[in-house]
C-alpha cells in the first residue's frame, strides 16, 4: 500500500500528520508530504486510511 498527498488539494491541517505520525509530516509551506517512500509497513496501514478518511479536503490517495 502506497500514500500520496495531492499538494494542489492540502491544506496544511495536519490532521494527518496527528492521525499517522509516522507516516505524515509537513513541508516549509505546512503542507502535508509523505514521509515514507515505497510501500507503507502493514502495522501503519491502518494510522494511514484513518488519516485519508479524516483529511477534510480528501487530499489523500491510497493505492493498494
Ligand atoms: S489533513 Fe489533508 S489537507 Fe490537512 S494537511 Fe493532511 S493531507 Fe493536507
Amino acid at each position: 500500500m502506497k500514500v500520496r498527498v495531492n499538494d494542489g488539494a492540502c491544506h496544511g491541517h495536519q490532521m494527518c500528520a496527528i492521525a499517522a505520525p509516522e507516516v505524515f509530516g509537513s513541508d516549509d509551506y505546512g503542507n502535508a508530504v509523505v514521509l515514507i517512500e515505497g510501500d507503507l509497513p502493514a502495522d501503519l496501514e491502518a494510522k494511514a486510511r484513518r488519516a485519508e478518511g479524516n483529511c477534510p479536503e480528501r487530499a489523500i490517495t491510497i493505492e493498494e
